[in-house]
């Protein structure tokens, strides 16, 4: 590969828009590559996208590479793989970042496979070295227990980062960028799956991992019914409602609700966790919530080294009496 140049991003589209972790990386990434005095480019893949450029361009993109064909419409590995492989032997960046999320966590490793270099996956710090000029990543690893950095001396130098962990720029439509348009190259022989059907998860109020206000009920909650206090309290306070694994095992509530190690990454404003033990596990997917307040009976239940705030008691009596004087305040 010629000299690596540039910070790429691996752009996701979620129903005709740039998701979420696209904003969030195009403006992360924007510090990185100032500081190594290079471009932000982002990689589009899919079917009649040309549109989504400019939007990219005004996000911070200074090049939007766009591969528009009907075979990309659907994420598949087969399609994706080799389309992101050919663009990132085109233009040759020195570093490459996916999101993590189910596209990001399937097309990293295999993609840094191909292209004989190394990732680091769930990032959620990046920085560069100021002596080496390495990209460095910072990773929870042992369940959440510690952080790591890892650097990679091969080019590209990838890693995939992590929902929240970056922040979108404002929008600018004054901004310049150039938009290249690359062959997809793909023969439909080339994919070997079908997709026979798609189910839309359904989701009522707020997605658990954009909510700025999450309550997290534990196995002390009881029931299924109880959890039906957890909504009207994060009804109160815009927030949504999340779940340790165990209500999720034993159907009290849907498994899409879990957060952890196995279930949904957070990083919400407010973390409410309310009759759950704080489990390794559990904290994997919620301490990057910037507050984080606990209500639990023991006094010695681990979420409480976590939590800024924490209350030691029965939620029965603490929830009504916490929902009580928050609907005086808002009122108010
Ligand atoms: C490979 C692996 C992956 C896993 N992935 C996940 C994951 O993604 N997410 C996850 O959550 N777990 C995960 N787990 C499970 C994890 O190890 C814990 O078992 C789980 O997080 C415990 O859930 P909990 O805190 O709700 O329950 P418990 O640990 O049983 O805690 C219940 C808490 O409720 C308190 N309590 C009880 N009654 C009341 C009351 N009335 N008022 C106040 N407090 C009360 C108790 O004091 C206790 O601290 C995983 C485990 C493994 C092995």
């Amino acid at each position: 590969m010629a000299e690596n140049k540039g910070v790429m991003v691996c752009g996701e589209i979620i129903e005709g828009k740039l998701a979420p972790i696209t904003l969030e990386m195009l403006g992360g990434t924007r510090a990185l590559a100032d500081t190594l005095g290079e471009e932000v480019s982002l990689v589009l893949m899919g079917s009649g996208i040309g549109n989504l450029a400019s939007e990219a361009i005004a996000f911070g993109a200074d090049k939007v590479y766009v591969v528009d064909d009907p075979l990309l419409a659907d994420y598949q590995t087969d399609s994706y793989l080799p389309v992101m492989e050919k663009v990132v032997r085109q233009a040759a960046p020195n570093i490459l970042l996916l999101g993590q999320t189910a596209i990001g966590r399937d097309l990293a490793p295999k993609l840094a496979f191909r292209l004989d270099t190394a990732v680091a996956m769930d990032c959620i710090e990046l920085s560069i070295d100021p002596e080496s000029k390495l990209m460095l990543g910072t990773r929870p690893v042992y369940g959440g227990n510690a952080r790591g950095v890892y650097a990679c001396e091969t080019r590209p130098q990838m890693a995939t980062v992590r929902a929240k962990a970056m922040e979108p720029r404002e929008r600018d439509d004054s901004g310049k960028g150039e938009v290249i348009s690359i062959e997809s190259g793909l023969d439909p022989s080339m994919i070997r799956t079908k997709i026979v059907d798609k189910v839309k998860e359904e989701i009522v109020g707020i997605k658990l991992e954009d909510a700025e206000v999450v309550i997290c009920g534990g196995r002390g909650i009881g029931s299924p019914e109880a959890f039906k206090d957890l909504e009207a309290l994060a009804k109160l306070l815009g927030g949504a409602v999340g779940a340790t694994r165990p209500p999720c095992d034993d159907g009290w509530v849907p498994s899409s609700l879990q957060i952890g190690l196995t279930g949904k990454i957070i990083s919400p404003t407010l973390y409410i966790g309310v009759a759950l033990s704080g489990s390794s596990q559990h904290l994997a997917g919620c301490t990057g919530a910037k507050n984080i307040i606990a209500i639990n009976k023991d006094a010695e239940a681990n979420i409480f080294r976590e939590a800024q705030f924490g209350v030691v008691g029965d939620y029965k009596k603490v929830l009504p009496a916490f929902a009580e004087k928050l609907k005086e305040l808002l009122s108010g």
